[in-house]
């Protein structure tokens, strides 16, 4: 931050440090000038980070809290597609003044998700302007464990955890001016990382990949680095009750398939792991629908009962903000 802010920086960051959770694992914290951690010596890093930007990664009106949430979980959710457990992470916080109650407002719902998974926040930088948060996390694998988009083979089932297209609902509505459902909106702010059933699936899934751009197109990132082709059943696809009572056809298929920001994860796995995967959804209480099977060839295509190819108008999921 330049000169004349600085006080005002160093009380945010005196803000975060109290509030923020450690780990025995963490030798040096926030404070310092770069933070020191304990990485297990029979466990490979995995690191990843996300951005969120207002109005292109969040509507304006999104409460603090739940900016917060968002931020740290969008990244947890690249740690479950891993299958990684994770550990730390750091925060940039790009905002437009120093604005202390919005801070401390933040971090209720970024510690909140971070207590619920030990994730102790271990360093982060803080600058002046437009509203951004930048999230690194870090976790472990067991080595050679990591779960890849690269994995999955010919035959394969294609599942997929909770339901879809609930945040893309909830998006749509709050841009059209109607009244947006509670639920719906809730799971647009506060996504689900689903790490539970992920730390688990390491032995059993082939590949996966949490959806944040729609499943086809994240799906197509799996069938283009597997190089192998996927057929999707779009009535198999899970809808929640919500967006069952708030989208008729094709509408919903539409925002299940493409919508995006689901967080949800999608992995293919053999059709052997079927009765294990049921258990692990079972005793992690995660829901899992198995929605299609990796083909020969190169592509993903959404199918109706009927066998015809269902054709989105865009493949993919776009930011509303442009
Ligand atoms: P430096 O100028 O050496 O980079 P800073 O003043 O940026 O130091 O940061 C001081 C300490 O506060 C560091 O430990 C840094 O990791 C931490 N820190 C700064 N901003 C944040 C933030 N938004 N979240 C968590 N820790 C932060
Ligand atoms: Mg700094």
């Amino acid at each position: 931050m330049s000169e004349p802010s600085r006080g005002a920086e160093f009380d945010l960051i005196e803000l975060i440090r109290v509030r923020a959770a450690v780990r025995d694992d963490v030798a040096l914290g926030i404070g310092d000038d770069a933070a020191i951690v304990q990485v297990p010596a029979d466990r490979q890093l995995v690191v990843a980070m996300d951005t969120l930007n207002r109005g292109v990664h969040f509507p304006d009106n999104t409460a603090p809290a739940d900016i917060g949430w968002k931020a740290l979980a969008v990244n947890l959710s690249d740690l479950a597609a891993m299958g990684a457990e994770p550990a730390w992470c750091t925060l940039s916080l790009s905002l437009p003044s120093g604005d202390m109650p919005w801070v401390d407002a933040f971090l209720d719902g970024f510690l909140e998700l971070g207590a619920q998974h030990r994730v102790a926040l271990i360093g982060g930088d803080t600058t002046r302007g437009p509203l951004s948060v930048s999230v690194t996390v870090h976790g472990f694998v067991e080595p050679g464990r990591g779960l890849r988009r690269s994995g999955a083979r010919v035959g394969d089932d294609i599942w997929i955890t909770g339901t879809l297209g609930d945040a893309a609902g909830a998006l749509a509505q709050w841009r059209s001016g109607a009244a947006v459902d509670a639920t719906l909106r809730r799971r647009l702010d506060r996504p689900t990382p689903r790490l539970a059933i992920a730390a688990r699936i390491a032995g059993l899934a082939h590949a996966c990949i949490d959806v944040s751009d729609g499943l086809l197109a994240d799906l197509q990132h799996v069938c283009t680095a597997s190089d192998v082709g996927a057929r999707i059943e779009l009535d198999a696809l899970p809808a929640s009750p919500d967006l069952v009572a708030a989208f008729e056809e094709p509408r919903r298929h539409a925002l299940q398939a493409t919508g995006g920001d689901d967080y949800e994860l999608c992995f293919t796995a053999p059709e052997s792991a079927r009765d294990s995967i049921g258990q692990l959804a079972h005793a992690t209480t995660t829901p899992v629908t198995r929605i299609g099977r990796v083909v020969a060839g190169e592509r993903v295509r959404a199918l109706h009962a009927d066998g015809s190819e269902w054709l989105p108008a865009n493949a993919g999921y776009v930011h509303f903000g442009g």
